[in-house]
């Protein structure tokens, strides 16, 4: 404990995260536990590896687990075995002695996501525990260029407002290719990217996608080029020439 007082709840806390502290001594776990509350976190906490196992078996039990290694019951090790070998996605971070290197190997290698080594300030663990909730957080879902979204949680096209009715592999082409803006991408990079499964497409296939894509995102903005011989390259379209002397270059 390094004794500071704990910061007022920011906003990051609003949504007021769930943290479940597994820690078998009692004072250590009632500081941890004081802590976090201080930073706006909801925190339980349990003082050995079985208790711990049995409240991991409910999906809604935290959404980060602070885990001793030595416990009473079964250890730190099992508790993330376990959770693992469930399909418990919940961010682990271990709480280690400081010469036990070879703990932090292995709970790393059974699953957990980062440790801490015994004693610490407590303003790390605050860090720590933040940097893991949003590593696990859901990816922003929402692609942009130009004037077109891509809303991948909807499966929504809009340019501006108005929304694009796309076919399920013109979305799929459309996804890969704003998700590699301004890079050249090879016609078999996207057929291996809209097709995971090994589904059989040709070339000629991808051609059809993209000049269908052409159509539909004319006013978007962006222009899908094609790189001969080789691919294409999503970019935001070059000015429109329509305006007077301005796209005109002296040169
Ligand atoms: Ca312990």
């Amino acid at each position: 404990m390094d004794g500071a007082p704990p910061a007022p709840p920011s906003k990051e806390d609003e949504d007021s995260m769930h943290v479940l502290v597994v820690e078998d001594d009692a004072v250590l776990a009632d500081g941890l536990s004081r802590v976090l509350s201080g930073h706006g976190m909801r925190v339980d906490v349990v003082g050995s590896g079985s208790q711990a196992d049995l409240l991991l078996q409910r999906a809604d039990a935290a959404e980060v687990l602070v885990l001793d290694i030595g416990l009473p019951g079964i250890d730190g090790f099992e508790v993330v075995r376990r959770l693992r070998a469930r399909g418990g996605l919940l961010p682990v971070l271990l709480l280690t002695a400081r010469d036990a290197i070879e703990d932090r190997v292995r709970g790393l290698e059974l699953g957990a996501d980062d440790y801490l080594v015994k004693p610490f300030a407590t303003a790390e663990l605050v860090a720590r525990i933040r940097a893991l909730a949003r590593r696990n957080a859901p990816k922003a879902a929402v692609l942009a260029l130009g004037q077109l979204t891509l809303d991948s949680a909807a499966k929504r096209a809009r340019i501006g407002e108005r929304v694009v009715e796309l076919s399920v592999r013109e979305w799929a082409v459309l996804e890969y290719l704003l998700q590699h803006v301004a890079r050249v991408v090879s016609k078999q990079q996207i057929i291996d990217a809209i097709l995971p499964w090994g589904d059989d497409l040709t070339l000629n296939a991808v051609e059809v996608y993209i000049s269908r894509l052409r159509l539909k995102i004319a006013d978007a903005g962006i222009s899908i080029r094609t790189i001969r011989g080789f691919g294409y390259m999503l970019e935001l379209a070059a000015p429109a020439a329509t305006t007077t002397d301005a796209a005109a270059p002296h040169a």
